[in-house]
């Protein structure tokens, strides 16, 4: 089976003109400096030396801002610096991300030019309401034109989105999971909002204008959006905020669902429902649980959460990888 790498660059956008409530783009980045030439070549080899698997599919990735917000000619200097390893065969393919009111033809003409092969936009909420309230500076019905160009132009589609940014509800999230599906994005990533250090939405905070969800809450609500992402075949390729080392360290996070292990967070409570059932079932004593091998510490739970509640009523609670279940299914044996 062909492994995915991607090699993340971190381009900070610092003089975006825009200020959206939870962005604080430096800090979220997680450094300030603006990478080098010879830095991005750096980081670049010190990857490919670590990648030892022989069929694989590498990309490289322009994350951190919006890399299409840049000036045309600072656009094709990075994109340029991956030019070699594009013609050696070393890197497959580039993404990057922006934001989907950057994207117009001369855009998309001078990126299929330079190898760019996925662009992913940050969409955040298909509800206009959400959209303004969070100052993003742009509406839905740019997302939507923005996405339908970007698959015209033949380039592969992904789309971020944020649970809990100011007026949103679980019903507007799932309406914007489905704007997503619909829109034919090949992946997708789910970000719960957070507050950051010297952000507007910290100011917020401080006023009592806006309260994150809790942990508890996020994760509910991603348990419900994961599914519709996994059931259309959107490849959802982040579950969480990359745990940068300021947001874990905590200097920069001010209050919100962050937490490491989101995603495993996230499927443990799928586990949870899914097994729950066998509480209130006639068989007692000892039990085996086969799963399939990518689900089994999901199914065991976050901390064997999931075990544990088997174990209130099982003598003993055995996981067991199994090739022959279907995924996110179980058989008792
Ligand atoms: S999230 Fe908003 S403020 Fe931050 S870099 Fe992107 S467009 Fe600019």
């Amino acid at each position: 089976m062909l492994k995915h790498y991607t090699i993340p660059i971190f381009i900070p956008e610092l003089a975006c003109p825009f200020q959206c409530v939870f962005c604080n783009q430096v800090k979220i980045s997680g450094q300030q400096n603006i990478p080098q030439q010879d830095e991005i070549i750096n980081t670049i080899e010190s990857y490919l030396a670590t990648f030892k698997i022989a069929e694989k599919v590498v990309e490289l990735g322009f994350f951190g801002g919006s890399f299409t917000g840049l000036p045309i000619e600072e656009q094709r200097r990075y994109l340029k610096i991956v030019e070699s390893y594009i013609i050696s065969g070393e890197i497959q393919g580039i993404r990057l991300s922006t934001r989907p009111d950057y994207i117009n033809a001369e855009i998309l003409n001078m990126l299929s030019e330079h190898h760019v092969t996925t662009i992913e936009l940050g969409a955040q909420s298909f509800d206009d309401d959400v959209l303004k309230q969070s100052r993003r500076g742009h509406n839905a019905e740019q997302i939507e034109h923005a996405s339908a160009a970007i698959l015209k132009n033949g380039f592969n589609l992904g789309l971020q989105m944020m649970i809990g940014l100011p007026g949103d509800t679980l019903e507007k999230s799932i309406f914007t999971a489905k704007k997503i599906i619909s829109s034919e994005s090949q992946c997708a990533r789910i970000y719960p909002a957070v507050v950051i250090k010297d952000t507007l939405m910290h100011q917020w905070y401080n006023m009592g204008k806006y309260k994150p969800l809790s942990l508890e809450i996020a994760v509910e609500w991603t348990k419900q959006i994961l599914p519709l992402f996994e059931t259309a075949g959107v490849k959802v390729i982040r579950v969480g905020l990359h745990p940068s080392e300021g947001l874990v360290s905590g200097e920069e996070l001010v209050d919100g669902p962050f937490h490491p292990s989101f995603k495993e967070l996230v499927i443990t409570e799928i586990w949870k429902d899914l097994l729950a059932p066998l509480l209130n079932n006639d068989i007692n004593g000892n039990i085996e649980i086969c799963v399939p091998q990518n689900e089994l510490k999901y199914a065991i739970g976050y901390s064997s959460s999931n075990k544990k509640m088997l174990l209130k009523k099982f003598n003993s609670v055995k996981f067991v990888a199994d090739a022959s279940v279907p995924n996110r299914s179980f058989k008792i044996r």
